[in-house]
């Protein structure tokens, strides 16, 4: 099912996963995992894709599998480097897979780029405009609570936010964030500049230190202080960190619900056993699926 007709329905749960390395101990992992996400129902698992196509097989085959399980398929694709007939394969592999769902992306840029770099594809509005000539898939795009690491001012963000919806994403997926308050500014700025389409938080539980300092540097997230207070006092204690790392994924989300989001994604880092314990948080409060 197309996941813009599922938003105007319901408030969505949906997760995330990465394609590991093609080896068949960590090919089996990761269908075990998708096997037991799909017992919390989600509304769709998104597949993440190597910038510039690097995984793009392994990625069809995963985005397959969770379609066979009976769980729809959010396809990433990054058009990056890649050709007009990379993607068109791509695609059309996905197509045949029955995948009716992607999030377009351009993907991170080496520190080195030159113009011949991204020469198809500068940004994720002609990946869209590209699939949208020739293929029939539901688009999604993603955007960023705290801005992109490129952009010089939050507006100028918004700004693409609005092409993105012109050049036919009818999602957004946010960028992970830990301090709601940014969303609610985005959500807010996001509708001034004439974005109307639903802007789904993308929430990853932090319940492993080590994560604190990539999670700055990758993508510029603010952890609040007094998380940051907790993790300094915990974290030499696995158990207790996982423990505080789930409890405040939970509390940003039951607060996003209660504000009106129009769903949740979750970086699950292909652990399902973190997704699982926060789905059985989540029921205690909100009884069935967000009250769906
Ligand atoms: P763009 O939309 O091109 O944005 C990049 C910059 O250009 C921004 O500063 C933006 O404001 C500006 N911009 C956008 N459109 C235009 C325009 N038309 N004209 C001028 N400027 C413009 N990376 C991966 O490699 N694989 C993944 O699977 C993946 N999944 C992701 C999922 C989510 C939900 C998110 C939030 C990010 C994901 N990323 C992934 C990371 C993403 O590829 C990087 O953040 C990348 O740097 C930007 O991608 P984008 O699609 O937002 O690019």
């Amino acid at each position: 099912m197309r996941i813009d007709e599922i938003l105007k329905k319901k408030r969505t749960l949906s997760f995330e996963v990465f394609p590991p390395k093609k080896n068949e101990a960590d090919r089996s992992k990761i269908f075990a995992t998708i096997d037991e996400l799909k017992t919390l129902s989600p509304d769709f698992i998104s597949v993440t894709y190597g910038a510039g196509g690097s995984n793009a097989r392994n990625a069809a085959e995963i985005a397959g599998y969770i379609k066979r399980a009976g769980v729809e398929p959010l396809a990433h694709i990054t058009g990056g480097p890649s050709s007009p007939e990379d993607i068109d394969r791509v695609a059309g592999e996905l197509e045949a897979l029955g995948v009716e769902n992607v999030l377009a992306l351009r993907g991170d840029r080496p520190a080195d780029y030159d113009a011949e770099y991204c020469k198809y594809f500068a940004h994720a509005t002609d990946l869209m405009d590209y699939l949208r000539r020739g293929h029939d898939f539901t688009l999604g795009a993603a955007c960023y609570p705290e801005g992109h690491t490129e952009c010089e001012t939050l507006y100028a963000d918004l700004v693409s936010m609005k092409k993105k919806q012109d050049s036919g994403a009818s999602f957004f997926i946010t960028q992970l964030f830990y301090d709601n308050s940014y969303y609610y500014r985005l959500v807010s700025e996001a509708r001034r500049a004439g974005v109307t389409v639903p802007i789904i938080p993308g929430i990853m539980p932090l319940v492993n230190p080590k994560n604190i300092a990539r999670i700055k540097s990758m993508c510029g997230s603010t952890i609040p202080l007094d998380f940051r207070n907790m993790i300094e006092i915990y974290s030499s204690t696995p158990s207790v960190m996982e423990e505080i790392g789930l409890n405040c994924a939970v509390y940003q989300i039951i607060d996003l619900v209660a504000k009106g989001a129009p769903g949740v994604h979750i970086y699950t880092m292909n652990n399902a056993r973190t997704a699982i314990e926060i789905y059985s948080r989540l029921k205690k409060v909100f009884g069935g699926l967000f009250g769906a």
